[in-house]
């Protein structure tokens, strides 16, 4: 009988606990304000003013754009993380294996998880061309997500953003859950579009103190999408960015987020900073 009394004590304060745990942790919510969809349970920005992924923040004025920088061939002194054959520079960022996105027709398309480089850059200059799956799945978020993380962290959001609103800090162009784009600067999807990516690292100090942000500047489609933009930290869903202390180094990675984008016409240089006036 002491048992089973013990038994029933014992389920009672493990009910109880779970009831506490999910209440300490509630599930996110999202929400719809004038079409777009996004959160307001999350965090404020350092700045006060909107939630992380708000959707009442306003959205960035659209900017027709052209064929800026398409095919544009890799200077001398890149190095060419893709020129349509294969994806021997990258791996598989959760195996550390070989990539499992395919290349088809001189296009990489992404599938089944991230992948990384193979090599650790500094302060950079990107270039990429990505194309948007036709016709568009779903919206919001769920219309043509990858993304290209800096340093394996920072991440600059790719989604078809062509008729298709979200919340502004997740648009295209922008640091995802922190900065929106200046515009938003989308091709229809079907179309090839670029980013030229300027971005040097942030610096810690010994005791892995933040010492300089991580700057960005974004040109999409030839529009400057981000100017020097300070990056606030690693970049995550629903959460603030906080800074890490890392190497001085790191990869560059794109995402899969179950949606097939297409890729090609990669290459990075390595553009020092000098701090000399
Ligand atoms: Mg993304």
């Amino acid at each position: 009988m002491n048992k089973l009394i013990l038994a029933a004590a014992i389920a009672v304060a493990a009910t109880n606990l779970a009831l506490s745990q999910t209440a300490k942790k509630p599930k996110a919510k999202e929400i719809e304000i004038n079409g777009v969809r996004g959160y307001q349970d999350t965090p404020m920005e350092p700045d006060g003013l909107w939630h992380v992924h708000d959707p009442a923040r306003p959205q960035p004025p659209v900017v027709t754009t052209s064929n800026f920088s398409q095919l544009a061939v890799a200077p001398s002194d890149a190095i060419v993380l893709f020129d349509g054959k294969d994806l021997s520079q990258w791996r598989d960022k959760a195996t550390g294996g070989a990539a499992q996105w395919s290349v088809v027709d001189g296009v990489a398309v992404s599938a089944k998880g991230d992948i990384v480089t193979e090599k650790n850059f500094g302060d950079l200059q990107l270039h990429l061309e990505f194309r948007e799956p036709t016709p568009p799945p779903d919206s919001g978020q769920s219309r043509g997500n990858s993304g290209v993380y800096l340093m394996g962290r920072y991440e600059i959001q790719v989604l078809d953003c062509f008729d298709n609103k979200t919340y502004p800090d997740g648009t295209t162009g922008g640091i995802y859950g922190q900065h929106p784009p200046l515009a938003n600067a989308c091709r229809p999807p079907g179309e090839w579009e670029t980013y030229d990516i300027i971005f040097t690292t942030p610096h810690f100090d010994a005791d892995g103190k933040l010492t300089t942000p991580a700057y960005v500047t974004v040109i999409l489609n030839g529009v400057v999408v981000q100017n020097h933009q300070a990056i606030r930290g690693d970049t995550n869903h629903r959460t603030v960015g906080k800074y890490t202390s890392h190497d001085p180094t790191g990869p560059i990675a794109l995402q899969y987020h179950h949606n097939s984008v297409s890729f090609r016409n990669l290459w990075v240089r390595s553009v020092p900073l000098v701090n000399e006036p």
